[in-house]
């Protein structure tokens, strides 16, 4: 996840209230006194700093997030040989429909190359059962050599980057800021990405990353895309798991969906991204941006597919 869940959360409870109906005194004031209470929340949890540096960065991540208290976060490590072949999966195929985007908005949070979704993109099926996930933003994790930069990592194995679409429950919950902290909240799909031919549907987001270089950058490019041509052909092989948010706050709220087909894209195509930087006055490179496998504990991973 991208470090402006906070940030995208405001947004839209600030826009769920507003919906709420303007004239409705009494909807007003208890709008207006969830804002004041979330306000307070986010600004004490945006006081609490994180990074990926030693002194901020994942290791101090669950005790200053979660108080300690961790259950089911995220990535992991997957085992394959380990995991659980679930036919349920196969019988009721998760499907994917994203929509055209008529204007790609690209957003460089800090941390991370982040693109925001304002079509109506939906999945379900599979592990979300018949309940609808509208995406609503995604974005990537990557290293700076190759051989680190995804947050799953496959027998211990890492890939160059890892791409996330994040998607709510809007069958459940009115927005994604009210779904974030909520056990069935999320959905986020997992893709592997790897280094070797250019690829065609992300040449629309490396050409224009260079607009979006400081920290706090955001741009619409006016060009449309489709989030599909950034998936592999194969989406119906996966591994799932119930697991969290892998930046701050860590909420523990998503299934995860990591696709086991992965993407490839050029190494000028990486750079685009490694080129982006963390700072305003843009001198630092957004670090590499990836937390380590986190345990398993009791959870099980199950796989839509037997090897
Ligand atoms: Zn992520």
């Amino acid at each position: 996840m991208s470090d402006t869940v906070l940030g995208v959360k405001r947004k839209h409870e600030d826009d769920n209230n507003h919906s709420n109906g303007e004239g409705d005194h009494e909807v007003k004031k208890k709008a207006h006194r969830l804002d004041h209470h979330s306000e307070a929340e986010i600004k004490k949890k945006k006081t609490m700093s994180w990074d990926y540096s030693k002194e901020n960065g994942p290791d101090t991540w669950v005790e200053t997030f979660l108080d300690g208290k961790a259950i089911r976060q995220s990535p992991v490590d997957i085992a394959p040989s380990k995991v659980k072949v679930d036919d349920s999966l196969a019988n009721n195929p998760l499907t994917i429909n994203y929509g055209e985007e008529g204007n790609l908005q690209l957003e460089n949070p800090g941390l991370s190359f982040k693109i925001n979704i304002s079509g109506n993109s939906i999945i379900s099926g599979g592990p979300l059962g018949d309940k609808k996930f509208k995406l609503v933003q995604f974005h990537f994790h990557w290293g700076h050599e190759d051989h680190e930069g995804s947050e799953h990592r496959i027998n211990g194995k890492m890939y160059p980057s890892e791409l996330h679409f994040v998607h709510y429950n809007a069958d459940k919950y009115g927005s994604f800021g009210e779904a974030v902290t909520q056990p069935d909240g999320l959905a986020v799909i997992g893709v592997f990405i790897k280094v070797g031919e250019e690829h065609d549907g992300f040449s629309a987001l490396s050409e224009n990353a260079s607009k979006v270089k400081s920290k706090g950058s955001k741009v619409d490019t006016g060009a449309n895309f489709n989030p599909s041509s950034l998936l592999p052909k194969n989406t119906s092989n996966y591994w799932t798991y119930d697991g969290s948010l892998t930046t701050p706050p860590l909420c523990e709220s998503v299934t995860w969906i990591v696709l086991k087909d992965e993407i490839e894209i050029s190494k000028e195509q990486l750079s685009s991204m490694r080129n982006l930087k963390s700072d305003d006055d843009g001198e630092h490179p957004i670090p590499s941006n990836w937390r380590p496998p986190q345990p398993l504990g009791n959870r099980e991973i199950k796989a839509s597919f037997a090897v």
